[in-house]
């Protein structure tokens, strides 16, 4: 579905059938000389499908498209690849482009998999939670030629002229678009409405959730009319979705606390006791796939309270326990 946000600015609901997002927000900005479209969503059948009707109803020229990924998640950029020409430009940022090219790589995913084997995630479900993992299963045909963004460059598009702002937090090399005349701000997955943006940790070294509220106080700087969105509506009152969103955290970060008050326990057991707004009665019914990604924010939720020096790591036999600080075990 075609939907008009002002002049030239058109979204793209691009369909994420039996997926809890539902679909991708892409946009396309079109303009006398270049064309820019913000995200693909999937590299699958149904998004492919969807995109390329928009495409073929704007009467888009593909030559004259360049197209901007906001982060490296499959329903992001992993469709790129099958609509670019030999004359597009793909922007993305560094860090985030160099993991798009990792593609199934086997030593990435090998190491992720390990990770998540020592925070306790079972053995016999881990096989499967990569094979059905959305940026294993529907990613970008690699390697991409892209061209890096970083803040504060420059991206103008006809009457728009943007301004890249890093925003890392939901990945680490996220980018936001902001166009300070018009007041737009292309948000990508760093601010949703409707929805809460995943924050996980997934390997050793990261802190997400210190970066993603660092980033959030970054953009309450803005001066925003518009937030276009990678998902659901678009939406204008961001400062009221900034102080909720941090909330959220809050509110999640004192519930991990509380849940290690109790007893030392890994990543997996941690966000089995969390509570997640989903229809399954126990932890255990999860999909596979959701059981993946609350053991990823739990586990940024556990990194983010031993960074501030509330939560300890053991480490027995190559598994890793975490403890509050206030109980001794
Ligand atoms: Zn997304």
């Amino acid at each position: 579905m075609i939907t008009k946000v002002i002049d030239n600015l058109y979204k793209i609901d691009v369909p994420l059938p039996k997926n809890p997002l539902k679909s991708t927000n892409s946009y396309i900005l079109v303009s006398q000389d270049r064309n820019l479209v913000i995200d693909t969503g999937m590299n699958r059948k149904e998004c492919f499908t969807a995109l390329k009707a928009a495409f073929e109803e704007l009467a888009l020229d593909l030559s004259m498209t360049d197209f901007f990924i906001t982060h490296l998640h499959a329903d992001h950029g992993g469709l790129v690849s099958e609509f670019i020409t030999p004359t597009s430009k793909v922007y993305c940022s560094e860090k985030d482009s160099y993991i798009i090219n990792l593609g199934r790589d086997e030593g990435y995913w090998g190491r992720t998999k390990n990770f998540l084997r020592q925070n306790g995630f079972p053995e016999e479900i881990l096989a499967e939670a990569i094979n059905n993992h959305p940026g294993y299963k529907y990613c970008a045909r690699v390697p991409l030629d892209f061209v890096i963004l970083k803040e504060d460059d420059a991206l103008d598009i006809g009457d728009y002229h943007f301004k890249v702002i890093s925003t890392p937090g939901h990945t680490e090399g996220h980018l936001c678009l902001y166009e300070p005349y018009k007041k737009l701000f292309f948000s990508g997955d760093h601010l949703l409405n409707d929805i809460t943006p995943n924050i996980s940790l997934f390997a050793e070294k990261l802190n997400p959730l210190q970066q993603y509220l660092k980033s959030l106080d970054k953009i309450s700087q803005l001066d925003i009319s518009l937030v276009l969105p990678g998902h659901r509506r678009i939406f204008t009152d961001y400062q009221e979705r900034i102080k909720e969103l941090k909330l959220h955290h809050k509110i999640r970060t004192q519930e991990v606390l509380d849940i290690l008050g109790r007893q030392a326990l890994n990543g997996y057991q941690v966000s089995s006791r969390m509570t997640w707004d989903l229809t399954y009665k126990t932890f255990e019914e999860f999909p596979v796939q959701q059981k993946w990604f609350a053991t990823g924010e739990g586990l940024a939720h556990i990194k983010y309270l031993i960074d501030q020096g509330l939560v300890e790591r053991t480490e027995v036999d190559g598994m890793y326990l975490y403890k509050c600080k206030c109980v001794s075990v």
